[in-house]
């Protein structure tokens, strides 16, 4: 598989140049290059994994997010999610692929495939553009993860300011 970084940045050490230069610009912090190794030792041994694009790993403490190409997607969900649930347990968590998409709305809808959004706001203000996402009131309990940390998470992924809206 093939991440951001380079495969003999991803097994340790010190950054080379232009894998400093290229998580420097995508704002990858070392949290998420410690799980981008993590999960190339885990993927390592899926041979059929090997062409997956593997774009952005955020994780917390219970769940990571891998962000990939949609071929990259199917595979690692698997079929009825199989490959996904055997994934969270070599990583020893909750594991939510998701394909990327370079609109950040289409994004954010594919994150939460399974919530009923109502809508996505775009928000200007002095503090710049932020992102507000509706979601019915009811759903609350139902996401699968903490709206604090869903915001600092897509944030983070998408290097916008994302939050949730419950209305
Ligand atoms: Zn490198």
């Amino acid at each position: 598989m093939r991440f951001l970084i380079c495969q003999k940045c991803l097994k340790g050490g010190l950054l080379c140049e232009s894998c400093a230069k290229v998580v420097g610009e995508a704002g990858i912090k070392e949290s998420e290059i410690k799980m981008m190794r993590k999960l190339g030792k885990v993927l390592k041994k899926y041979e059929f994994l090997k062409d997956v694009e593997i774009k952005r790993t955020v994780d917390s403490e219970n769940m990571v997010i891998i962000v990939t190409d949609s071929d990259g997607a199917s595979l690692l969900i698997g079929k009825d999610g199989g490959m996904a649930k055997k994934l969270a347990q070599d990583i020893g968590k909750h594991v939510r692929v998701v394909p990327y998409s370079s609109s950040t709305e289409e994004f954010i809808r594919n994150l939460f495939h399974n919530t009923h959004i109502l809508g996505v706001n775009i928000v200007y203000s002095d503090g710049g553009k932020s992102y507000k996402i509706k979601v019915p009131r009811n759903e609350a309990a139902s996401l699968p993860i903490e709206p604090e940390e869903f915001s600092r998470m897509t944030s983070s992924i998408l290097n916008e300011k994302i939050e949730l809206v419950f209305v």
